[in-house]
Parts: structure tokens; sequence; C-alpha cells
């Protein structure tokens, strides 16, 4: 049975999205169809509605940081059934592939994280439709909507205790952050650690390294409003690359005697990219890459400084596993260790959604969570 419901829909790159009422067809096998209760604005749904450095797709319905319950499921789901409370992810866990098998790998080979695809998987069609017309989807969630369709495999199901309007984050932007330190850096304790760009994500990183008993966490933003907030988070000290002549590199330096144990990337400027990695100590310094970089972006670096002893990596969702790990970070704010509602800074009604834009484009929000079920 088809569903008719309302759904943000981006018509064009930079335009504001408008709320249309969608047709959304019923789930295929191994599909389900959620009702999407709350959903937050990540930077990554912004750089694909501006479609800058990104390939544009158009008309889509994007967003990916979300928490709904099952409406219902297709042929062949045995993990799910109506009613349960789930977590969408941009990046699924189809539990069969080598890289779900391997306990260092989060990018299935399935459902890993395909921006530019635009359809379900089993068929290569779309499941939202406005008078026959198809609708784009965004990498595999799409949860600007009332109801949704994803993979099974894309779907974390948990406590359905849980508040669904502060754990909606946790589907994407705090467990990046977090387990971009936690399980990609790995900070021993009494460390110095490094985060470049002190949004949501960043944030999140920084309070990664504040749990692994870094020592000093040195917070780098273009934006010095970020600095208030990010005393919060257990950043000790800031940067701004703006009040400085020289490279941020030598800054860093300076004040670490030759650079921090770990740094991590939060910002999606490679420019910050390669500072994040030059800024670490040579010997055993690891930098970690996060943000999603413009489509035709080059890392450039010398290769002495990788000769040097410094370790490079990147992560999507902090290495996660999305299905294994989200029900015990999820269980972690339940049990009150993690605190999720000093990332949330407003909170709007469907029909404002573009107004999260804004806060986001000005610098002004950490998460912006929209209240889809109250409309
Ligand atoms: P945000 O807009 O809330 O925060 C980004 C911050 O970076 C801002 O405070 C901005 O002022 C700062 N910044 C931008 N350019 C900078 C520069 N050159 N130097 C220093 N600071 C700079 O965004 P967010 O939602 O926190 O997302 C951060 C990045 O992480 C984005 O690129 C997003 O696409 C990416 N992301 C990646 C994953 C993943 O799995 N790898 C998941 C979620 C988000
Ligand atoms: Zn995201």
């Amino acid at each position: 049975q088809v569903i008719k419901c309302k759904a943000a829909v981006a018509w064009a790159a930079g335009e504001p999205l408008k709320i249309e009422e969608v047709e959304v067809a019923p789930p295929q096998a191994m599909e389900v169809r959620i009702k999407i209760h709350y959903t937050a604005l990540c930077h990554t749904d912004l750089y694909f509605w501006e479609a800058k450095g990104q390939t544009p797709l158009f008309p889509r319905i994007l967003g990916h940081e979300a928490a709904g319950v099952v409406e219902s499921v297709g042929e062949g789901v045995t993990d799910l059934k109506e009613g349960d409370t789930v977590l969408p992810v941009f990046t699924g866990e189809c539990g069969e592939c080598r890289h779900c098998k391997s306990e260092e790998s989060n990018v299935c080979d399935l459902l890993r994280i395909n921006t530019d695809r635009g359809v379900m998987i089993s068929d290569g069609k779309s499941r939202f439709s406005i008078n026959g017309k198809p609708i784009y989807h965004f990498v595999g969630t799409s949860t600007f909507s009332e109801y949704t369709v994803t993979h099974v495999g894309s779907l974390a199901k948990i406590n359905p205790e849980a508040p669904l309007d502060k754990v909606c984050i946790l589907s994407c932007g705090v467990s990046t952050g977090m387990g971009a330190t936690l399980n990609v850096a790995k900070p021993k304790k009494g460390s110095s650690v490094a985060i470049f760009g002190l949004g949501g994500v960043g944030l999140a990183a920084a309070e990664g390294a504040r749990m692994a008993g870094a020592s000093r966490i040195i917070g780098i933003d273009l934006n010095s409003d970020r600095f208030e907030k990010a005393k919060l988070f257990g950043v000790t000290e800031f940067i701004n690359p703006l009040d400085y002549k020289k490279p941020i590199q030598e800054v860093i330096a300076e004040k670490t005697d030759g650079g921090v144990d770990y740094s991590i990337e939060c910002t999606g400027n490679v420019k910050a990219m390669i500072q994040a990695f030059e800024s670490c100590h040579d010997g055993w310094g690891v930098a970690v890459l996060v943000g999603v970089p413009h489509s035709d972006a080059v890392f450039a670096t010398s290769p002495v400084n990788f000769l040097n002893e410094r370790t490079l990596k990147g992560t999507f969702f902090g290495n996660y596993k999305p299905r294994t790990d989200l029900p015990g970070l999820v269980e972690l704010y339940m049990d009150k260790k993690l605190q999720l509602e000093r990332f949330i800074t407003h909170e709007v009604s469907f029909a404002d959604i573009n107004k999260a834009f804004d806060y986001m484009i000005k610098g002004e929000s950490l998460r912006c969570v929209t209240n889809v079920i109250g409309n």
C-alpha cells in the first residue's frame, strides 16, 4: 500500500526545500518502511543540497541523521518488525561481507555510503514519487520525510525507551566524531589531541578525546564563536588560523614541542586536512580525516612527512558498525554516560526545516533537530 505523506523536497541546488505531498511505495524484499519522528541536519546534507563540490542529483529527499519507528517490512526481513524503534544510518551493515566480518572495517560491500546513487539497490528504482515522477533518495536514508524506505541493513534497532528527539543525533554526527577519536585515533591517556572544526562532529571528537583521558585538547576553527561552546566539551585551548600569519602547523608545533600526538579533522576543507596531518608530531603522530571533501579535492603533502613516521587515517561513521554498535551508544546515553543535549542547540518544526540550514550556514548551530512527527 502506497502511503501519501509530507516530505521536504530539494528541487534544485541551493533552493529552499519545499514541503510536498509525496507517495512512498511499500518496502520491497529486504527493505523496511519507517515513520521518521525526528531528523537533524548534518553538514553532509548541506553539501549535497548546495551541490557546489558534489554531484547534483535533483529532485531529491535529503536527510540521514534521524530516529523513527518501523511501519512495515518487505519480504525476507526477519530482524525487524512493525513498531521497532530504529536509527537509520548512511552506511549500512549487511553482516555477511568481508568488511562486516572484519574487526577493522565498517565499510560494508553492499551498503557502504554511496552519495551518487539516489535509488534503491534491489531494483534501481526510487520509492518516492510525486504524480508518478520519481524523487531521488539520499545515502539510503532520506529522512526529511514523514515516511521513508531503507534497506534493512541500514537500520539499527535500539532501546524503545530512548527519547528519539535526543538519540537521533547518534545516527550520524555524534557517533562519527566520538568514533573517529575512540576507534580510529585511539589516544593514550595524557596525550595531546588537536580537533580541526568545532561543529557537531568535531565537538563529538573532542568528547571522545576527553573520555580517553587526553590532557590537552586543542580546538581549531575559523569561527571564534565556537570557542565558548567548545569549553563544555573539554576543549582546553583554541586557535583561530585567521589570527596568525604563519601556517597553523607551525603555530601548533610551537605550542606543543613539535606537534600534537593526534589530530582529528572535522571540517571538509582539504587545506585543513593537510594542516591536521602536518600538525602531528613526527615519530608517532596520527591524523584522522572525517570531513567530506569536494569531489575534486586532492590531498598534497611531502612524502617525507610519512617517512618521518606520521600516520594518516580516515573514517566513515567513526568506524562503528551501525547495527552492532549503535544500540550500545544509545545505552551510554540512557545510562547518563554520554550527554547529547549539549549538541542540540536548536529545534524546529518540519515546516521550518529550512531554518536548520540557515543556522548551520551561519555557524550558529551544532545540531538542529527537526520535529517531523509533530509537524
Ligand atoms: P559543521 O558545519 O557543524 O562544523 C564544521 C566546522 O568546521 C565549522 O565550525 C567551521 O567553521 C569549521 N571550519 C570550516 N573550514 C575550516 C578550516 N579550514 N579550518 C578550521 N575550521 C574550519 O559541520 P559538521 O556537521 O560538524 O560536519 C563536519 C564535517 O564532517 C563535514 O565535512 C561533514 O560532511 C563531515 N562528516 C563526515 C562523516 C563521516 O562519516 N566521515 C559523518 C558526518 C559528517
Ligand atoms: Zn552526517
